[in-house]
């Protein structure tokens, strides 16, 4: 339901939906192979609800237009998958869960509750933890709000895309302006500075002042917090057909730069707070859940995505990280996922070791899409020998692009600049190869092939 891009795209972070399942990242995975950590695992869950009722004209998820679901048996799947994932990783407490989709909003309520009750038979769910649900519009009326809430969720992301009817039509959405609005009402009545809006900007033929309108609307109804996304124009769907042929004008990229770049200066100006590339703030709403957002080095984990960071521990080889990771990979088909859920638990297809470079290349991808940047601390963390001075601080790529004011690296944190953010997807490239040009050195320092890659 929401708008959604590659992992690491500069706007869109939201990872790809797979089919019905349970994902889950944690500090710590002990039931696989390789070195334990120690101490209480905590983890943040992300469920997947994959339907839709329509296809939105750019959408490229993984999600299914079905005319019935079986429900009873889709819940029956995400609880026991929930559990097996808990106990596989050995969860103790979970410290926030996510419903994505497709959209879950059209679950019903006590399919939520399910999952919830499932998660806090097996481990320790606290009464304050955040429980995100997406929803539609046209799935969030004030009764199914209610339900939602009597479930346990305690925040809401609408997915309102616009304000504007004839951009809601571009995009294939099933809701109209007055039905988003009425929907952003209820929930803010149900979820007081706990709801949230996406929208979408970049759409052919937008003009700044429609994009200026829309987000001078949101902000008379939005509740604190505001996601923007850059319609991503993806191939294989309705609305990149249409771009291609010359139905519709591609945007030129400066006007998308300018779109961005307007809609920070007015939420700056309405006393919003950007925490994220995508994602804005007023007052404390800033959301725990928020992709790529984490404060604490005891909690390495970002969530929404299928992959399960551990605490740091003894690289198994030796090296200059001491930080490794199991992701998992779950099967794409809805009807795949519920019938491996069914048969061995739970739908995951493959297991993914990262670790090494390619652990610090993710730890440093996502921490600079956040305004605090990857800090002294949570680089430590994971990479108690190659320090970030040593990494980004001799001449070299990151030492041009702090020269530039792109990029700013001092006792406290590698970080974007203001003007840098913007830019990410561009000056990622030369970072993560001066990290592995780096990575290497000391791996040769080290006796050369010792560490993992
Ligand atoms: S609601 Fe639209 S954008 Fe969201 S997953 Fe469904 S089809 Fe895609």
């Amino acid at each position: 339901m929401a708008v959604r891009g590659l992992r690491a795209g500069l706007w869109a972070v939201r990872p790809r939906g797979t089919g019905c399942a349970a994902g889950l990242r944690s500090d710590s995975e002990p039931s696989e192979p390789g070195p334990q950590p120690a101490g209480p695992a905590t983890a943040a869950l992300y469920v997947h609800w994959p339907y839709c009722r329509k296809h939105c004209s750019y959408c490229s998820f993984n999600k299914y237009v079905v005319p019935a679901v079986d429900e009873a048996a889709v819940r029956a799947c995400l609880v026991r998958e929930t559990q097996t994932l808990l106990r596989l990783g050995h969860v103790r407490s979970v410290t926030s869960v996510f419903f994505g989709g497709g959209t879950p909003s059209l679950a019903a309520p006590h399919t939520i509750a399910a999952v919830l009750e499932a998660a806090a038979e097996v481990a320790h769910l606290p009464a304050g933890a955040e429980v995100t649900l997406e929803a539609n519009p046209g799935s969030a009326d004030p009764t199914r709000l209610s339900g939602f809430k009597a479930a346990g969720v305690n925040r809401l992301s609408l997915g309102v895309q616009s304000l504007d009817d004839a951009e809601l039509r571009l995009l294939g959405r099933e809701h109209t302006a007055a039905e988003a609005r009425a929907a952003v009402e209820a929930a803010r009545k149900l979820f007081p500075g706990r709801t949230s809006l996406d929208l979408i900007f970049g759409l052919p033929g937008q003009s700044r002042e429609a994009w200026a309108r829309n987000l001078e609307a949101a902000q008379g109804l939005c509740d604190d917090h505001l996601a923007l996304y850059q319609l991503t124009l993806e191939r294989g769907t309705a609305l990149e057909a249409q771009v291609r042929r010359g139905v519709l004008p591609e945007p030129p990229e400066e006007l998308l730069a300018d779109l961005y770049l307007s809609a920070r200066a007015t939420l700056a100006a309405a006393g919003f707070h950007q925490y994220e590339v995508s994602n804005f703030a007023r007052k404390v709403s800033t959301s725990t859940l928020c992709p790529q957002v984490r404060r604490s080095p005891s909690s390495p984990t970002t969530p929404l995505s299928y992959r399960a960071p551990a605490a740091p521990t003894t690289s198994p080889t030796g090296g200059p990280s001491s930080s490794w990771a199991w992701g998992r990979g779950h099967t794409a088909a809805s009807c795949r996922g519920e019938r491996a859920a069914a048969c061995a638990r739970h739908a995951c297809r493959r297991r993914i070791l990262t670790r090494g470079c390619g652990r610090l290349q993710e730890v440093l991808a996502l921490g600079l899409r956040t305004d605090e940047g990857v800090t002294q601390q949570r680089w430590g963390f994971f990479s108690p020998r190659l320090s970030l001075e040593d990494a980004f601080g001799a001449p070299g790529e990151a030492r041009e692009l702090q020269e530039r004011g792109w990029l700013r690296l001092n006792g406290r944190a590698l970080r974007c600049t203001p003007a840098g953010l913007p830019l990410l997807d561009s000056l990622l490239p030369a970072l993560l190869c001066q990290l592995r040009r780096r990575w290497n050195a000391v791996e040769e320092e080290d006796g050369g092939g010792r560490a993992s890659r």
